[in-house]
């Protein structure tokens, strides 16, 4: 009777966490899907006790209990910009959580341990140790703890590729040899410092797409431990968690045009800013908000593109209120959104729903970039790279190929930010000094409230 149960809560279980990924895959039922994935966790979690109220269920109660306490204020207090290193740091847990009970498995299984379920259990663990070691970079460089530029040295990829290497040929030297468990400390020594050395090659603004790898890992890891104790809810959950994990990075590097290669291994972060040339001699239109309301004056239709500088200005309630003073005026205004604008994926959507931007507002590129031929103004807001026209027109662009909102085709742009720097790709951006660019340099908030209140003023 009790097997049935469990088993059904598992089914329940299963459903809800493939209902929470359908659900998170759209931003109007993205909290729906947030319920179903606490709902279905916490159905799995009694179930699994009640698999084993045989055991030290006072252990197993305990461990719940603990976790509720430290996870319930990190849920609670964590900021939305934070929740890329807060993510990581959840998969270290997840995956050190994963390692560990892989390793006690192979101590409680040995010496009958078969060749197979210790092949799969050494996979796990190697995948499980390098995901802890990198998450916890990972977090460290998202948070600020370590500098977020890639440190490399000569002869990197053979000192990582090495070091991946002493843990799988441990890894096969504890097949053979099941009571040989020094090899085992080795493969989990070797899988660790593999983890840190392949994350601190890495740049900071990579680390959301590296999360969503290390995401892969490690519920790939968790899969397969699954398979050891025949529990098919974690094979499910895990092959959940390893599929969607993979599945996004590979749109997160395909909307930067990038390979899982070159965002693993190439560095990208460490030179100066590479220019895209011939940019001395050229000189920049720089605008005040007053000059901007005399355009908007006449506009009709406006479009937003939002970027990383929103976010770090934490502009986005300013743009909602920008945004609803000019459709006071009559003006139709969409936001136009990139899926890498920002630091992680959906960060602009994010930032917007928590400042109640409707959704129907909220454009997505390829609907979006059709419409800006008919569009008076385009206004960046604090974005860079999603909107730089070399990604077009320049094949030696590091940005070439990736796709970008054509902010550039709009009748006037206003673009808003501190300086002429560059964004995260470093490359300089020729839409600062095109003749239809009005630049406002600024923090995104304080220009934005200017504009606000110069608009507010203004006289028909
Ligand atoms: P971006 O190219 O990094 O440009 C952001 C711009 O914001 C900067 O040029 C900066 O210029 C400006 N800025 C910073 N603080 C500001 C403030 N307080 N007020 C006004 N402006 C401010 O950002 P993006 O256009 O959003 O493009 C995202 C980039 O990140 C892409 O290259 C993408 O490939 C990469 N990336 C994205 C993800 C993701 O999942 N979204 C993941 C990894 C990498 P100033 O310093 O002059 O102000």
């Amino acid at each position: 009777m009790s097997d049935i149960l469990v088993d059904s809560l598992y089914v329940v279980a299963a459903l809800l966490f493939v209902l929470s990924l359908k659900f998170m895959a759209e931003v109007r039922t993205s909290r729906m899907g947030n319920f179903c994935g606490v709902g279905g966790m916490v159905i799995a979690i009694g179930a699994t006790l009640l698999a084993y109220q045989s055991r030290s269920v006072d252990l197993l109660v305990g461990a719940v209990v603990i976790g509720a306490i430290v996870g319930s204020p990190i849920g609670l207090k964590v900021a939305m910009t934070a929740v890329p290193q807060r993510t990581a740091m959840s998969h270290a847990f997840g995956s050190l959580a994963v390692a560990l009970v892989g390793a006690a498995e192979y101590y409680i299984d040995t010496p009958g341990i078969d060749p197979a379920t210790l092949s799969v259990l050494c996979g796990e663990m190697v995948l499980g140790f390098l995901t802890f070691t990198g998450s916890c970079m990972a977090f460290a460089k998202l948070q600020g703890i370590i500098s977020g530029r890639p440190i490399l040295y000569r002869g990197r990829m053979f000192v990582s590729l090495g070091t991946l290497g002493v843990a799988v040929a441990s890894a096969v030297y504890l097949v053979a040899n099941p009571t040989q468990s020094l090899a085992l400390l080795v493969l989990a020594g070797a899988a660790l410092l593999f983890g840190f050395l392949l994350v601190i090659a890495i740049g900071g603004a990579d680390m959301p797409t590296v999360i969503a790898i290390l995401n892969s890992f490690a519920g790939i890891s968790a899969a397969a431990l699954g398979f050891v104790l025949d529990n098919r809810l974690l094979i499910v959950a895990g092959s959940l968690d390893g599929s969607s994990g993979l599945i996004l990075g590979i749109i997160m590097s395909r909307a930067m045009n990038r390979s899982f290669t070159n965002i693993l291994f190439g560095g990208v972060g460490a030179a100066a800013p590479a220019q895209s040339g011939g940019t001395a001699a050229r000189v920049a239109q720089t605008y005040t908000p007053d000059d901007v309301v005399v355009v908007l004056r006449d506009a009709r239709t406006v479009i937003i593109a939002p970027g990383y500088g929103m976010a770090v200005a934490q502009a986005q309630h300013v743009v909602k209120e920008l945004s609803d003073a000019l459709q006071a005026r009559g003006i139709d205004v969409k936001f136009a959104i990139h899926p890498v604008a920002g630091r992680m994926p959906g960060h602009m959507n994010v930032l917007l729903a928590e400042a109640q931007v409707p959704y129907e507002q909220l454009w997505e590129m390829d609907k979006v970039n059709p419409l800006f031929p008919e569009t008076d103004v385009a206004i960046v807001v604090g974005a860079n790279d999603v909107t730089n026209p070399a990604a077009r027109t320049k094949p030696d662009s590091p940005l070439y190929g990736m796709p970008i909102l054509n902010v550039d085709k709009a009748r006037t742009v206003v673009f808003i930010k501190r300086s002429m720097g560059p964004g995260f790709s470093g490359v300089d951006n020729d839409l600062f000094y095109l003749p239809n660019t009005m630049m406002v340099l600024g923090d995104a908030k304080k220009v934005l409230t200017d504009l606000l209140a110069a608009l507010r003023n203004l006289r028909d």
